[in-house]
């Protein structure tokens, strides 16, 4: 491998955001003849595919309380229905079923989908819920159900080959990613704060524009651009000025080595991507006890990729100061930070709450593949698109992000000098402007 003594826009991390928008600004440099894919430089100091685009459960959807991020979400489900099969996308759809405490949260997003001509069907009332889930799945049992949105857009893609796909799109416009590349630290100008050069385990890269798209270590390379550790956040009337900028919490997924075929619907056809949050008390489909009298919620669906039944549920927060918390080894290579019983027992009787086909199955769960990752979230949750140091993009997604695949797009549209409306309300002067996200009675923090 060679290592380029300079670049136009260097590009660190080839994960949904670093090769969206490289592909992307390609494209668009080469449309307006302001460059092409040449002038871009990927560096990943593991490989494509290797953070949490690679693990992600890989859901798409447009279920979102925030009209800002509803908005951003249907852009990107264009971006992925462009070209579902170097995506590796599935539109089979996505379902949000609902408690009585969020029915009123959830017919506001229908009511949003509909003014913005996202396709969806809203089920309101408990004995409409149970009728429309039992007409596509007889063995419906879930209880405490009061409202069902069925996005008919949507579904999923399969992680590492998405990645794959757009790494590919992303090469054929002239772009060079190069992996075991690891950036550690910057170089800044003398005259101004912005960001000269990185210096790399291979070598240092003068560059001229830097995107950051580093997922889960966002926090390591915001500490090497030297931004603020503590900020400034207005909410409900009162400023705080100490608000840590980054926190982590546990996703939380793993698979039910069932054949995928066995869940489809009563037509035999695959199922939309489901979402579950209940007060229902869950008990557990191993010996009985009670699991939980609190909200609860899990998303699954069938998917040959993972083999099986494969999904979530609600993360946990890692309560550590976040530059303690081991980011490395990543993923199901984390000895810490990997799924245990607790989930195990949760997921798999939560599955048997809903569906009377996944009673007794515990024991098929896939317990020899470790599962579950690490995300960084911001202050309110939501993710933060934004130029500091006068030349760095940090595209960092809250860990919302596997679905957002257009914000490299959008992102691209910026490099080039085009203001995205979309990205606007994403911006970190919210934080101290108050002006932050509306929050859902969801019990997932991305919701
Ligand atoms: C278990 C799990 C399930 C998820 N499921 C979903 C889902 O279903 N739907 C959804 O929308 N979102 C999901 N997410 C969230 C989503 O995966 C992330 O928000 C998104 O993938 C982040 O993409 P990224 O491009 O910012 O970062 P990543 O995909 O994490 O890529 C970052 C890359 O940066 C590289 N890197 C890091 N530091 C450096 C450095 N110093 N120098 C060079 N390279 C560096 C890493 O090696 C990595 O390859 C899930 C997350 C997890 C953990």
């Amino acid at each position: 491998m060679t290592l380029p003594q300079a670049t136009k826009y260097a590009i660190i991390g080839a994960g949904i955001h670093g090769l969206s928008t490289a592909f992307h600004l390609a494209q668009m440099l080469k449309a307006t003849g302001k460059g092409s894919g040449a002038d871009i430089l990927i560096v990943d100091k593991a490989a494509v595919a290797a953070g949490a685009s690679g693990i992600a459960c890989g859901v798409v959807r447009n279920n979102y309380f925030q009209p800002a991020m509803r908005e951003l979400m249907a852009h990107s489900v264009e971006v992925w229905e462009s070209d579902p099969k170097a995506y590796s996308y599935h539109p089979v759809g996505y379902m949000q079923i609902s408690p009585e405490c969020m029915r009123a949260d959830v017919a506001s997003i229908y009511e949003q989908q509909q003014a913005i001509g996202y396709e969806s069907v809203f089920v309101d009332g408990a004995e409409a819920s149970a009728r429309y889930m039992k007409g596509l799945f007889d063995d419906w049992q879930a209880q405490g159900i009061t409202s069902v949105l069925h996005e008919k857009r949507g579904g999923y893609a399969n992680n590492q080959a998405s990645m794959h796909g757009l790494a590919a799109k992303a090469e054929a416009e002239g772009v060079r990613i190069l992996p075991g590349v690891e950036v550690q630290s910057f170089e800044f100008g003398s005259n101004s704060g912005a960001v000269t050069a990185l210096n790399t385990n291979q070598g240092r890269i003068a560059c001229e524009t830097v995107v950051v798209g580093v997922g889960p270590w966002v926090n390591k390379i915001w500490n090497l651009l030297e931004l603020p550790k503590q900020i400034t956040v207005k909410a409900n009337g009162k400023v705080r000025d100490d608000v840590p900028m980054w926190k982590f919490w546990c996703l939380e997924e793993g698979t039910l080595g069932v054949d995928p075929l066995m869940h489809r619907t009563n037509d035999g056809r695959f199922p939309p991507v489901l979402h579950v949050d209940t007060d229902a008390p869950l008990y557990s489909d191993r010996d009985g006890k009670l699991i939980t009298d609190k909200i609860w919620g899990i998303y699954y669906k069938p998917d040959f990729n993972f083999g099986g039944v494969q999904g979530g549920a609600s993360p946990y927060k890692v309560d550590q100061d976040p530059d303690r918390v081991a980011v490395d080894p990543y993923g199901p290579e984390s000895p810490e930070f990997v799924v245990g019983e607790d989930f195990i027992d949760m997921w798999c009787s939560a599955l048997a709450h809903c569906q009377k086909r996944f009673e007794g199955q515990m024991p098929r769960y896939k317990r020899e593949e470790n599962s579950g990752g690490l995300g960084c979230f911001t202050p309110d949750n939501f993710p933060v698109f934004d130029v500091f140091r006068e030349n760095v993009y940090v595209i960092a997604d809250s860990n919302h992000g596997y679905k957002m695949i257009g914000v490299g797009k959008l992102v691209a549209q910026e490099l080039v000098g085009e203001k995205s409306m979309l990205l606007e309300p994403f911006r970190f002067g919210r934080f101290a402007k108050g002006e932050l996200h509306p929050t859902s009675h969801s019990p997932f923090p991305w919701s």
